[in-house]
């Protein structure tokens, strides 16, 4: 597949949501004091979590909800396949989770001989190329229409007609699923609903069809009451995609007759984050993407580059609560200019998050840099090899046989006249 981009494509793309974002929330006078009480209902809530998750959870037995928990991802993957056995369940139709990537449930169900379609047009796209996310609420906006007319064997690469012939495609799987699996946007613990937001409506029509619903939530996800939804789906749809509501906000309150819910409440290294003072505000998080469309790093890299589940800076940070070893040098794919934080809908100290990791990496892992500073010291102490090594990095990325990094962008379009000669000629 050919995937040459121009250099500032995603970059534009992602600009024009957060441009779409910055309009929609100027007609919002109480912003700031819609994201002060969204801030503050989820460190309520993060700090009494026992609480609330078992409240919930009554509430959902009550209300005729299945309820299991699951302490890593291992165990979420095991419940969902001992309910898709007992239901002797084949296919399965999947609107978008990203617990369950973190989780990897499709490969483990595929594995065991399950047919699991993807049911979230982004998400199907990156599933039918063998792809993953590279964002959380736009799964393939690294993708250009052409691109995704070559995954859908088409010639013919208008959006629209695109859109129409997945939709068409996708109606046949809904239509013989045995179980719909969903994520869960918020769960409610005053009276155990659970909501999911969708655009396109697929979580609707996968649940209205398939007799059992499995729904998965991080331990997270919970909201002590209804009316704290007024606070965060203002904010969730505006933050995501610059829309004033979520096209299908849709409640999940009780199984109808001869159909389940099973919900599936999963910790996998949450409650580690819980209690650190410093870090325990990732929690907060609603998934609504928007530190991605702004960050200036993952505008250019895109979220492939990141080796967390989760791209931007909150990836960075819940990774490297993680396994700092593993994930800690995400924390350093940042300017730290500090735009995150500004435009999360929670107040997520985002940036400073990223600094604190930065200083737990350094302590926990010992990467000898001396000699890199010594050959960069080299470089900028003699203008000749300076100059010689600058001419020599444009062809750098594409020089490299198998150099990933080159083999999917084009450098930027140099200046005829460097800023040197400009200079010198004054
Ligand atoms: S950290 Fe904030 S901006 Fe980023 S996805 Fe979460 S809620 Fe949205």
């Amino acid at each position: 597949m050919k995937t040459f981009k121009s250099p500032n494509w995603l970059n534009e793309s992602l600009w024009f949501v957060r441009d779409k974002r910055d309009k929609t929330i100027k007609n919002i006078p109480e912003w700031e004091e819609l994201r002060e009480e969204a801030s503050n209902i989820k460190a309520h809530t993060i700090t009494h979590l026992d609480f609330y998750l078992e409240e919930f959870e009554k509430n959902a037995l009550k209300n005729g909800i299945k309820v299991h928990w699951a302490i890593d991802a291992n165990k979420h993957n095991k419940i969902v396949e001992k309910i898709l056995k007992a239901k002797n369940a084949k296919k399965i139709v999947k609107s978008k989770s990203m617990l369950t990537e973190e989780c990897e449930l499709n490969p483990y169900l595929e594995k065991k001989g399950y047919e699991i379609i993807d049911t979230d047009l982004g998400e199907r796209i990156v599933q039918l190329a063998h792809q993953k996310p590279s964002h959380i609420v736009l799964p393939a906006i690294h993708l250009k229409k052409e691109e995704v007319a070559e995954i859908f064997k088409q010639k013919d690469s208008d959006a629209s007609y695109l859109t129409a012939l997945a939709r068409k495609r996708l109606r046949k799987h809904f239509e013989s699923a045995d179980v719909a699996i969903t994520g869960v946007n918020f769960a409610v613990s005053e009276d155990g609903t659970i909501v999911v937001c969708t655009n396109e409506g697929n979580a609707d029509l996968g649940t209205s069809l398939a007799k059992t619903h499995i729904a998965v939530m991080g331990i997270e996800k919970i909201v002590p009451k209804l009316e704290d939804l007024g606070v965060f789906l203002r904010l969730l749809a505006r933050s995501a995609t610059g829309q004033e509501i979520t096209t299908y906000t849709s409640f999940f309150k009780k199984p109808e007759s001869e159909k389940e819910i099973h919900l599936v409440i999963v910790d996998n290294g949450r409650s580690k984050i819980l209690g650190k003072e410093d870090f325990e505000g990732a929690l907060k998080c609603i998934r609504c993407g928007a530190c991605m469309n702004t960050c200036p790093v993952f505008r250019r890299i895109g979220g492939h580059e990141y080796n967390y589940v989760i791209p931007g800076a909150i990836g960075a940070n819940l990774g490297s609560a993680r396994d700092i070893k593993k994930y800690g040098k995400l924390s350093f794919a940042s300017t730290l200019c500090g735009s995150c934080t500004n435009i999360c809908p929670i107040k997520i100290n985002l940036h400073e998050q990223l600094l604190g990791y930065r200083s737990l990496y350094k302590e926990q892992v010992k990467e000898n840099k001396d000699i890199y500073y010594k050959i960069a010291f080299w470089i900028l102490k003699n203008p000749f090899v300076y100059r010689s090594v600058f001419w020599l990095a444009k062809f750098i990325p594409y020089s490299f046989y198998k150099n990933s990094w080159g083999k999917k962008r084009q450098s930027p379009k140099l200046a005829k006249k460097s800023f040197k000669d400009i200079y010198e000629s004054l």
